[in-house]
């Protein structure tokens, strides 16, 4: 492959990092090739209404959110295309990606911005309301429920957090746990049981989220016990996890036990040369669309330098 023929700058990812990536290394002449993965945008667009991104007073939805993000980074010369990454080889100085199992390209620089999945407990009353009452993200969602009754499942720092966060704003938060201990740090759990208007539901297990056109409920059942209650919450979080979507990663990248990607710290720079992680592939801890689209910016930035740093005008 000849040297013009190597991409300067490869973002694989669509969601606020990536677009961000796309807006800057396209407004610094690199050439951008974005590949968008299979879920265009990323998880915005499975959410409804958008409250918290600044310069949107008004509030936006996710999906048209994700839309005004790719018309700017089209604007500028991001080459968006639609594909799936399915292997990397970062063995040299030049990176290759394959697509679709069948392209191969090479690149200079590679921004890793492929995102993290919230695990579901894979009710089909939860895809069902997904968006409509059913949420992952207590942070991005939560204020719609201000002064009513929610519920949340899980047991770990994420849950806790997104508890002691909904109880400022909610009248009475269940937190659904299915052992009889929490996973969560103990700071975290005492915070929980200190709260007095979060009632936790030890050794439960969600039965069916009740409601048609919104979330009325959920059925829980006590798995000790066998008993099985309805109770009256028109907000459902799901907490129990995500997973960064990184594996193809795996062999030449740096990362914690869970997957998420070892960034250097105050930087998007990866154990590889040229290769940099941007958003939710590499933070489990403040995943919000902002702070994902401050990485990519950073990734779009430490890619110009290190092309700068090589000779790649
Ligand atoms: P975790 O994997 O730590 O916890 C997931 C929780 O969900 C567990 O309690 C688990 O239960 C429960 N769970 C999993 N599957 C189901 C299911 N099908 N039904 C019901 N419950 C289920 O994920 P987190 O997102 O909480 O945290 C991820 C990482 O991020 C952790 O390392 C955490 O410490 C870190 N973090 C740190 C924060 C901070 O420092 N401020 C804030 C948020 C996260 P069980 O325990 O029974 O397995």
């Amino acid at each position: 492959m000849s040297s013009d023929n190597i991409i300067k700058c490869l973002i694989i990812g669509s969601g606020p990092a990536g677009y961000t990536a796309g807006i800057y290394a396209a407004r610094a002449d690199l050439k951008p090739i974005m590949y968008t993965g299979m879920q265009p945008g990323g998880q915005l667009t499975i959410t409804t209404e958008v409250e918290n991104y600044p310069g949107y007073p008004k509030g936006t939805q996710g999906p048209e959110m994700m839309e005004d993000f790719k018309a700017q980074a089209e604007r500028f010369g991001t080459d968006i295309r639609f594909g799936y990454v399915n292997k990397v080889d970062f063995s040299g100085p030049i990176h290759k990606v394959w697509v679709d199992e069948t392209t191969e390209l090479h690149a200079h620089t590679v921004i890793i911005a492929t995102g993290a999945s919230a695990k579901w407990l894979g009710l089909p009353s939860e895809q069902r309301l997904n968006g409509f009452g059913v949420s992952a993200c207590a942070v991005c969602d939560g204020f719609f429920f201000k002064g009513q009754d929610v519920a949340i499942v899980g047991a770990g720092d994420t849950a806790a957090e997104e508890a002691t966060y909904l109880a400022k704003l909610c009248k009475k938060v269940y937190m659904i746990v299915r052992r009889g201990e929490m996973r969560a740090s103990k700071a975290m759990q005492n915070r929980v049981l200190n709260t007095p208007n979060i009632e936790v539901l030890w050794d439960s297990e969600t039965e069916e989220i009740l409601g048609e056109k919104g979330v009325s409920g959920a059925r829980i059942k006590n798995l000790k016990t066998g008993e099985v209650k309805n109770i009256n919450v028109t907000g459902f979080f799901v907490a129990i996890g995500h997973t960064p979507n990184t594996a193809i990663f795996k062999d030449w990248i740096d990362m914690d036990e869970q997957g998420y990607i070892k960034a250097v710290p105050g930087t998007s720079k990866t154990n590889v040369k040229g290769v940099f992680a941007v958003g939710d592939a590499a933070d489990k801890v403040y995943r919000q669309a902002v702070t994902a689209a401050g990485t990519g910016c950073m990734g779009a930035l430490d890619a110009e330098r290190y092309l700068a740093e090589i000779g790649i005008h």
